[in-house]
């Protein structure tokens, strides 16, 4: 499958470059933050977005996690 590189929302241009960002989910009174997620960061603007295969990563990570008792988990993003 070929990704196709699609405009900022915010910039409307398309030069990306390869960076990290930080995803937080919240849920309930979860906030679950992972840093070093691998995104594509837009050059004007600085917006960054995460593929949706690196979404998905993230998201489980999030489901797996034990959540009894805590409010705020902080990891690193670790590839599937
Ligand atoms: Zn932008």
């Amino acid at each position: 499958m070929i990704e196709q590189q699609t405009a900022c929302f915010i910039c409307e241009h398309r030069e990306t470059e390869s960076g990290f960002t930080t995803v937080t989910l919240t849920r309930d009174n979860l906030a679950f933050i992972t840093r070093n997620v691998p995104a594509q960061v837009f050059e004007i603007c600085g917006e960054a977005y995460a593929d949706a295969r690196t979404t998905t990563t993230v998201l489980q990570a999030a489901d797996a996690a034990p959540h009894a008792g805590v409010h705020v988990e902080v990891r690193d993003y670790v590839a599937a």
